[in-house]
């Protein structure tokens, strides 16, 4: 057994404007599933999500998805032909299945509009903001890095 699995996508970088494969080259890893093995995750895959399974995972709640909502996660993925690091994916999950993953800004939008957030992707973009990250409560880093975007 693993400690993590790798959510898997077909993502253009913003860098270098490569789009990479579907594969775990993009190093987008989870511990979202309570039994990871090391698998790649992605469109079609099942996968149940709560809060308390996300928070366990290392997300921070933006906001709680809504009852027939699709949830939307936020990770952190490298690009596998530029290396360029803590760039960010938004996962979507709708009835228990993933439906989409796909490359997004680092925007204000793509975390209000999130449900959970890794917290590795508010932890690199402080670091870019050149934000001491170190002497700021875990969970305040999303409002704290909100009024940077
Ligand atoms: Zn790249």
């Amino acid at each position: 057994m693993g400690m993590f699995d790798y959510f898997v996508g077909s993502l253009k970088c913003s860098t270098c404007r490569n789009i990479s494969k579907t594969d775990s080259s993009t190093n987008m890893q989870t511990k979202i599933r309570s039994k990871p093995q090391l698998d790649e995750i992605g469109v079609g895959h099942p996968l149940q999500v709560s809060q308390s399974l996300a928070e366990g995972a290392g997300y921070l709640t933006v906001q709680q998805p809504k009852l027939g909502e699709v949830t939307r996660l936020l990770d952190i993925w490298t690009c596998p032909f530029c290396g360029t690091p803590y760039n960010w994916a938004e996962i979507i999950i709708q009835n228990g299945v993933i439906k989409d993953v796909l490359a997004v800004a680092k925007k204000r939008e793509s975390i209000e509009q999130a449900h959970f957030v890794s917290d590795e992707c508010l932890l690199g973009l402080a670091a870019e903001l050149g934000l001491d990250y170190n002497h700021i409560d875990r969970h305040a880093l999303i409002q704290r890095v909100l009024q940077f975007l």
